[in-house]
């Protein structure tokens, strides 16, 4: 009788679904479940979770720990997508959210560093203060590289300042969400994946949520300074046109100077009678300036190219090898 009591209930209870992209985190698989278990029976004991590993073709231990915790706590509370290869962490969180099915969805690195006790604080700010999102922000650097906390501060402004969207400096990708602001992110079929302008340029009410940094315990971060640089570029030319005309710009300013140039040479050779400039150095000036400027221009005009090119393909962004969640199918559109 108290099992189906119980069955009656859990049906009734909201479910918060939390989607974790994993690679290589064989040390952090058992501790993640455990934490969020402890934190719903104390602070949650009105909801049920469901945790949805998304293994990003890990190739230590990572889907074999899962699947042990899927067995441990059952199948409605551990859900797993594991990938064909490492598609990496953009388009580990594109299938979770594609495939979410929670009332509530919440997204948050496996190795804790996104603490799962500031969730509690995250669901009132939906339920009791309307809002559609919570973020969390982080309000120090503690741990973090000089180097990396510095490029990391700085990025933010200058995104901000070339796109018009307003990413919140500190800002992370741990967020909780109704339904809804997932499935419109599940939307973004772009193959160049930045999820944090995703979250900006979407809309919806947001609450940011300030934590301290937390280091990581187990395992190491995969993100290398070059890893991040290159992150933070896919950022940009993923949200911003503004490069491009630059280069317009850029363009006319020299053609403006080229003409006031001109203008003087002649004035100075028809009313004063002086040739200015010898003409070898001034020829080979013009033509190093013009030539570097082509360059560069091309060079820009490539990488969206390069990034149109790969769109146009059209390509999967993850390919699953195996999962346990039921029926459930890549989704391309
Ligand atoms: N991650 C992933 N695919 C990758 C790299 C990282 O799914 O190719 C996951 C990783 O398992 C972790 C999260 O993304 O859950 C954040 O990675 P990490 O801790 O290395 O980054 P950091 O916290 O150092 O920025
Ligand atoms: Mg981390």
């Amino acid at each position: 009788m108290w099992e189906t009591l119980e069955k009656k209930m859990s049906v009734n209870m909201k479910t918060i679904e939390l989607v974790t992209p994993s690679f290589n985190e064989e040390k952090c698989i058992e501790k993640f479940i455990e934490e969020v278990d402890r934190v719903f029976s104390l602070e949650l004991p009105d909801y049920q979770y469901l945790v949805t590993y998304v293994d990003d073709g890990s190739s230590d231990k990572t889907l074999v720990e899962i699947k042990r915790m899927e067995e441990a706590y059952g199948s409605d509370k551990v859900h797993y997508i594991s990938f064909s290869r490492n598609f990496g962490k953009e388009s580990a969180i594109y299938a979770g959210l594609c495939n979410c099915v929670g009332d509530y969805v919440v997204l948050l690195d496996v190795d804790l560093q996104h603490p799962v006790t500031l969730i509690p604080e995250m669901l009132k700010a939906i339920e009791e203060e309307g809002y559609d999102c919570a973020t969390a922000r982080r309000t120090s650097r503690k741990g973090e590289g000089k180097i990396k906390s510095f490029f990391s501060r700085n990025f933010y402004h200058l995104f901000n300042h070339i796109t018009g969207l307003k990413l919140m400096p500190g800002a992370t990708d741990f967020r909780l969400m109704k339904r809804e602001v997932a499935q419109a992110i599940a939307k973004f079929s772009e193959r160049e994946r930045f999820t944090k302008g995703i979250y900006s340029w979407i809309g919806f009410q947001n609450k940011w949520i300030p934590y301290a940094n937390v280091e990581r315990t187990e395992g190491e971060s995969k993100w290398s300074m070059r890893g991040l640089a290159r992150y933070s570029l896919n950022g940009f030319l993923a949200f911003a046109t503004t490069p491009l005309r630059a280069i317009i710009y850029m363009g006319l300013l020299i053609v403006a100077a080229t003409v006031v140039w001109i203008i003087k040479i002649l004035v100075d050779y028809l009313a004063f009678g002086v040739a200015t400039g010898n003409g070898v150095t001034t020829l080979t000036l013009i033509t190093l300036f013009l030539g570097g400027m082509v360059l560069t221009v091309l060079g820009v005009i490539g990488e969206y190219m390069a990034r149109i090119y790969m769109e146009v393909k059209n390509r999967p962004i993850y390919i699953t090898r195996e999962t346990n969640i039921g029926c459930q199918s890549e989704k391309q559109d």
